[in-house]
């Protein structure tokens, strides 16, 4: 349970303005007030992926676990070779990978040795099979200055020692780290339970896919722009659907979803004018602030926890215009989302590129354009902005690969100027 209230948090800011509250102060105020689950379950390797790590996982065992060849070749000990002269080995025997510890190697002796194979005793270095001139089955002769001492040798725990950590707590697990954990031969890991989120669209506007449009209607996307933001993060969902404006409704919506999921997304009905009922019932559930954030799109957002039957779940109330509903997503719920995952923070890069035209902007705003990236005559990166910004073309969003991200502190952009930009797309 948290323990200080939004009220606290605020007073503690000297220029705390909930009518013009700048993009970095309202993260500010979001991670001082969540605190993250502890709940812990243990899991196979393969459920395991995009997942929160929930303790270290230590490793049982050396990687690899005996000296081996890093080449196809023969293991030699490099005392034996000599500054000038070429030197011919008897070759006493083959070590195959996988085929345990070999022979022991005398002076003037060598081994054909395979990659990934155990290094004979005695041997110190591999020389490549293409390096030997004048092999036969029973000896080899090598070129004077090809090979020395270590060369071509990989050491045992030189990847990880054994007792070593190979990955950390509040890792959000990726590919290479699935097959890690199966190189050290652990099958099951300890994840954080994953994150149930509740999330319905307010609006009397609102139609369901599949419903009839009537004049003046739309047709609710933001529940499926969630639905894929929210999966791609790793979530549990709750989808409650369109809960009309009605006190009633809002209320059992808030409930239910309050009672059944440890964060609740809402979209619409948070806006400065909104006649809607929505802001009234957040209120009088919990602890609520909302806010108009000094930022484009994405202007109004409701944030706090409410309480239903002794049970609470943090709140974000997204703006309706379905661009704001991502920015805000992006900018605000992801990175709680992960806090509250117990997952390690990692601020995704900017990069800077240039602007391939002017860009009107105001200071005292943070604003978040659609762009689209591509390479100038010159090789270099540079960035265009996907037509109409308007925050409910959510066109802009599915045709951009890129979110342009301009300061706070900053002022329109002149073309051939750096703007900083936020990938959409990452190898892993
Ligand atoms: P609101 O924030 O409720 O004033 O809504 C702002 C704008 O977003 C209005 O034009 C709404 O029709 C639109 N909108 C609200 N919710 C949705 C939704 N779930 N899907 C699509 N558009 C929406
Ligand atoms: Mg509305």
């Amino acid at each position: 349970m948290p323990t200080r209230s939004l009220t606290d948090i605020v007073s503690c800011l000297s220029d705390y303005d909930p009518d013009a509250l700048p993009v970095a102060q309202a993260q500010q105020i979001i991670h001082a007030f969540l605190k993250p689950l502890h709940a812990v379950e243990k899991i196979a390797i393969r459920s395991a992926l995009n997942r929160v790590l929930a303790a270290d996982i230590i490793s049982p065992i050396n990687v690899p676990g005996h000296d081996n060849s890093a080449m196809d070749g023969y293991a030699l000990r490099s005392a034996d070779l000599s500054e000038n002269v070429p030197v011919t080995l008897k070759v006493i025997g083959t070590s195959m990978a996988g085929s345990g510890i070999s022979d022991t190697v005398s002076s003037g002796e060598c081994v054909r040795i395979m990659t990934g194979a155990v290094m004979p005793i005695g041997c110190d270095a591999v020389i490549p099979q293409e390096f030997v001139t004048d092999a036969s089955e029973s000896s080899i002769t090598i070129p004077d200055g090809v090979v020395r001492a270590g060369d071509n040798r990989r050491l045992k725990g030189e990847d990880l020692a054994s007792g070593q950590a190979a990955l950390h707590k509040g890792r959000v697990l990726r590919p290479a780290d699935l097959g890690l954990i199966a190189s050290l031969g652990i099958a099951e890991v300890p994840m954080q339970r994953r994150l149930r989120v509740a999330f319905f669209s307010t609006g009397d506007e609102l139609r369901s896919v599949g419903e009839t449009l009537e004049a003046g209607c739309v047709y609710d996307s933001n529940r499926y722009t969630l639905y894929g933001m929210l999966t791609r993060l790793g979530c549990e969902l709750i989808d409650m659907g369109v809960v009309r404006d009605e006190p009633t409704l809002l209320e059992a919506a808030f409930r239910s979803a309050c009672e059944n999921a440890d964060v609740i997304i809402t979209s619409g009905g948070v806006s400065v004018g909104a006649a809607d009922y929505t802001k009234q019932i957040m209120a009088e559930l919990g602890d609520m602030t909302f806010w108009k954030i000094g930022m484009r799109p994405g202007r109004p957002m409701a944030f706090g926890r409410i309480n239903s039957n002794n049970k609470s779940a943090f709140l974000f109330g997204l703006p309706g215009n379905p661009v704001a509903v991502m920015v805000t997503f992006y900018f605000f719920v992801r990175e709680a989302l992960l806090y509250l995952m117990g997952a390690e923070a990692h601020p995704l890069p900017l990069v800077p590129v240039k602007s391939q035209s002017d860009i009107r902007k105001k200071a005292g705003r943070t604003e978040y354009q659609r762009g689209i990236l591509s390479r100038n005559a010159a090789g270099e990166l540079q960035v265009r902005i996907t037509g109409a910004q308007g925050s409910g073309v959510l066109r802009s969003m599915s045709e951009a690969d890129c979110m342009l991200v301009l300061g706070h502190e900053q002022g329109s952009v002149k073309a051939g100027d750096l703007v900083e930009v936020m990938l959409f797309d990452g190898l892993v």
